[in-house]
């Protein structure tokens, strides 16, 4: 997703780190805008914060300082070393040398804190990795992470809009999930092609709206959206017919995207109570 402007040619950080691609390595540049991001995490001196993907530190280093514990995920050996060298000493900093879409993140919550996620995250995993962690909701208070612009529209997109789809149907379920601001991509070293945004995501205590299968809730959304121009009719044949929707309230000439999370759940309930 992310390419340097030199086309090809490596680029390098101020402290001779050259930039890998297949990591998403586009390392924040500009002061005012990291000082931006942790004044919307509001880090408090007795909470637990987990960072992922640290990089060379742009937003760890403010943060490290004004926490009880930062856990920090990052998979490119190169930046172990360095980030023990400039944070080793600060009482709150612990670095694991993992891969984040495979980390359980159970395991950090040992102390009665929830813990709160941050990240300026690689842009090529980041759907994923939201996937990932929303298996771990029970121990996370929230979530502010710097994705790709288009991606954040997609989490926070309401019914009706082109953005709307799976991704937000799937997040918006389990977490309220709010666009904070808009950052450019001269802020970045190497700029990447498209703008970024920052979410932020809290999830719902308690649901407002519950499957009483998730894995019927689930499969429904997917299929539902399996092919975007057509109808839910047609994308949930099989699945449930003209009846089915009269008795949901949900007319069947609709397509996904127009239907709210609280519709998704009816006609999962729906289909789990006659269907499975
Ligand atoms: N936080 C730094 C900043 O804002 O300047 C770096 C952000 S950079 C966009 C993404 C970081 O995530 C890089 O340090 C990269 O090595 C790391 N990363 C990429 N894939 C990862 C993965 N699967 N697990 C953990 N870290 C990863």
């Amino acid at each position: 997703m992310s390419r340097a402007k030199t086309h090809g040619k490596p680029s390098y950080s101020a402290s001779g780190h050259q930039h890998k691609k297949q990591f998403g390595q586009n390392f924040l540049n500009n002061d005012s805008i990291i000082r931006q991001i942790v004044h919307a995490i509001h880090p408090q001196a007795d909470q637990h914060l987990v960072e992922i993907g640290p990089g060379e530190a742009a937003l760890t280093t403010p943060l490290v300082q004004q926490v009880k514990r930062l856990d920090i995920i990052e998979i490119d050996r190169d930046l172990h070393q360095p980030l023990r060298d400039k944070l080793g000493h600060y009482p709150a900093f612990a670095l694991h040398q993992a891969d984040a879409l495979r980390f359980d993140y159970a395991q950090l919550a040992t102390d009665d804190k929830p813990l709160r996620l941050v990240g300026n995250l690689p842009y090529n995993i980041s759907s994923p990795l939201i996937f990932h962690l929303l298996n771990f909701l029970p121990h996370i208070a929230d979530m502010h992470f710097m994705l790709q612009k288009e991606v954040v529209e997609r989490l926070t997109a309401t019914p009706g809009k082109k953005s709307f789809g799976r991704l937000s149907v799937m997040v918006q379920y389990f977490c309220q999930a709010e666009l904070l601001f808009i950052v450019g991509p001269e802020n970045f070293e190497p700029p990447p092609k498209v703008d970024s945004a920052i979410v932020r995501l809290t999830p719902h205590q308690p649901l407002p709206y519950q499957a009483d299968n998730f894995e019927d809730f689930s499969a429904l959304v997917k299929q539902s959206f399996a092919m975007k121009r057509k109808t839910l009719r047609n994308n949930l044949k099989g699945w449930l017919n003209d009846d089915d929707f009269n008795t949901c309230g949900i007319e069947p000439s609709l397509r996904a995207e127009a239907l709210g999370v609280a519709d998704f759940v009816t006609l999962a309930n729906h289909y789990s109570h006659h269907y499975t």
